[in-house]
């Protein structure tokens, strides 16, 4: 399938990829099960499904949740600029010179910093050059970057070359022909802060899908667990897995993908190749922090077991995934639930 950028087609595989196995009428304790969709953010399909004491609660919070989308949607949107808003595509645009931005692009852009270290540069932010080549190509579906191409673009993804000065409120990308592309990461980032404004939101629980990338707040209330699906390729579930407090996030290479003579090209560069990694097919992380999750869940699918292994061992993480070969494979333990109250408000 080609990836239409922008459109709500596109995030039809990628709602695929995990789905949220949740009944549409449904009540407990004085809290009624309410859910909203929307299309228009991050290029993917979001929805919030939530328990709340009526609907006027669930309406309010997820008014505020999506306004919330929207406010990240503009400030890390790389294609389009928005009248008086310094955003990601304003700091790609003016690569050479300081550009003051809000702290949500400080922030995210720290935390890329930090996680390319902890990858081993598998996860690279400043790939930007590479990444629009691979997404050239894909958007037109036809076609491969040349060797030349890539090579020349490959000079350009230093993370040496994005600088971020916490006084000013300032980042700046020093090489001209190098961009940022927080594609990665940016989803899990905003889904943390999400979850961040569910204390105050009213709501009793809730999950989060901002396509593929599932966070979930507190248990329902009769204490049982959310059920998310991590599905395949081929539409079959991997494993259904129950969480409450914790994230489930997928990176896959049926997400985003064009074909070329046969051969399918994704959307995951391996920055040692610079061709769209070949190592696995799928893997899914399940840990509290969303943004940690969306990050690593990236990071593994580039890396072969060995580095992935440690870096799940590392970060006290469980992954599960399909290897290149068809083998699926098992990282770390499976993490304890957040106890139903820990995450939620009192009753
Ligand atoms: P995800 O679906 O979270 O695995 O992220 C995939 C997206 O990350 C791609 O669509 C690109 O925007 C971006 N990307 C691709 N390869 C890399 C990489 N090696 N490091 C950082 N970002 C990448
Ligand atoms: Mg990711």
């Amino acid at each position: 399938m080609k990836h239409l950028s922008r459109t709500a087609l596109s995030s039809f595989a990628l709602i695929l990829i995990l789905s949220v196995l949740f009944p549409l009428q449904s009540c407990s304790g004085g809290y009624a099960a309410f859910s909203d969709t929307r299309f228009d953010y991050f290029d993917t399909v979001c929805t919030l499904t939530a328990y709340a004491p009526s609907r006027s609660v669930f309406e309010s919070a997820a008014e505020d949740l999506f306004a919330a989308m929207e406010e990240y949607d503009r400030l890390f949107d790389i294609y389009n600029a928005y009248d008086g808003l310094n955003n990601l595509k304003t700091v790609n645009d003016r690569a050479g010179e300081p550009v003051e931005v809000s702290d949500g692009i400080i922030e995210l852009l720290a935390f890329s910093l930090e996680m390319y270290g902890e990858t081993g540069g598998a996860l690279n932010v400043m790939i930007g050059a590479l990444s629009a080549l691979w997404h050239r190509c894909r958007e037109e579906g036809v076609g491969l970057p040349t060797a030349e191409e890539l090579c020349e673009a490959s000079l350009h993804v230093s993370p040496d070359s994005l600088i971020i000065d916490q006084e000013s409120r300032t980042v700046q990308i020093t090489d001209p022909d190098a961009s940022v592309d927080v594609g990665a990461l940016a989803k899990g980032w905003v889904a943390r802060k999400l979850l961040e404004l569910l204390p105050e939101s009213g709501l009793y629980s809730a999950i989060i899908d901002l396509g593929g990338n599932v966070a979930t707040y507190g248990a329902k209330p009769d204490g049982s667990s959310w059920r998310v699906a991590i599905d395949t390729e081929s539409g079959d579930y991997l494993k259904v897995v129950e969480v409450s407090g914790l994230s489930v996030v997928t990176s896959g290479d049926y997400q985003r993908f064009y074909v070329v003579d046969g051969v399918k090209y994704h959307h995951i560069i391996d920055p040692e190749t610079r061709r769209p990694a070949e190592k696995n097919k799928q893997v899914s992380v399940i840990c509290s922090d969303p943004a940690l999750g969306d990050a690593l869940s990236t990071a593994l699918f580039i890396l072969d077991s060995a580095s992935g292994s440690a870096l799940v061992q590392k970060y006290g993480v469980y992954a599960l995934g399909i290897d290149a070969d068809g083998n699926v494979f098992e990282y770390g333990e499976y993490p304890e639930n957040a106890e139903n109250g820990e995450t939620s408000p009192e009753n």
